[in-house]
């Protein structure tokens, strides 16, 4: 039996590779349209206790930066990916001065912590950073693809029963695996694809690419001996910062151009 559910699984696993925005392999056991919807209930259920507590979208002046930077974000998601045009991004700004995160799940549902905007105090130019790298993740299906990773390993069961006749189970493993997913680093190789892109959206968006290299500086000097949350679900590939330098120069013509900053209204 148990060699049936290996040989289905390997067998899923060769059938499920698919290619990333700049050409490399992925392991796809979930598609994205799975990853959306998947991530649509992780989202609801993992904002209803925060908004019950008065956590959400408190601050109003912080509310409407965070907003106003991220809609000049999305608009350049969209013109990179012109399907995400029928996302339901959003953005929520949640009070939590101890966590230093932001995260944009499959699908456009995005969230950043107080704590990162206290903590590590970062100019529009860097929060445009943050959230540029967090939306190239998921224009880059990293989600998905992190789903992928835990429904292989921990829930490798419902990844069997995505292909099954039975998506009840495919569906709830698949919202479980979603809500892990934000919560799970990714891989360098990710990493190093958001960073390019994310500066990119930045940078088009009229956000100064030289930020990203200060954002990852002040980033590492925050917390001390906890490390903020930021840096353990975004590990460093090598040479970050100095990839990112290598980037500006092809950048700033985007950023110094004078064609109108388009919005998404979110
Ligand atoms: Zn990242």
């Amino acid at each position: 039996m148990k060699h049936i559910f290996v040989f289905a699984l390997v067998t899923l696993l060769l059938a499920a590779c698919a290619t990333s925005p700049t050409g490399r392999r992925q392991l796809m056991l979930v598609s994205e349209q799975q990853a959306i919807s998947a991530s649509k209930t992780a989202y609801a259920q993992t904002l209803k206790p925060l908004e019950e507590e008065g956590k959400v979208d408190n601050d109003p002046v912080l509310k409407k930066r965070i907003t106003t930077i991220t809609e000049r974000l999305v608009a350049q998601a969209v013109k990179m990916r012109p399907e995400t045009a029928g996302w339901e991004w959003s953005i929520k700004v949640i009070d939590d001065p101890e966590v230093v995160n932001a995260w944009c799940m499959a699908g456009g549902k995005m969230a950043i912590y107080t704590g990162l905007v206290q903590k590590v105090k970062p100019s529009d130019d860097e929060i445009a950073q943050v959230m540029g790298h967090e939306i190239a993740h998921a224009l880059a299906n990293h989600q998905a693809e992190k789903m992928s990773v835990a429904m292989a390993t921990t829930v490798g069961v419902a990844a069997a029963g995505a292909v099954s006749d039975r998506p009840g189970l495919a569906m709830a493993g698949a919202s479980a695996a979603a809500a892990l997913a934000i919560k799970l680093p990714n891989s360098r190789t990710a990493e190093t694809e958001a960073d390019r892109i994310g500066i990119e959206l930045a940078a088009r968006a009229g956000y100064d690419p030289r930020a990203a290299v200060t954002l990852w500086e002040k980033m590492g000097k925050v917390g001390g001996s906890h490390p903020p949350q930021f840096l353990s679900t975004h590990p460093s590939p090598e040479n970050r910062q100095q990839t990112l330098k290598a980037l500006v120069p092809q950048m700033l013509p985007y950023y110094q151009s004078k064609e109108p900053r388009p919005v998404f209204k979110l």
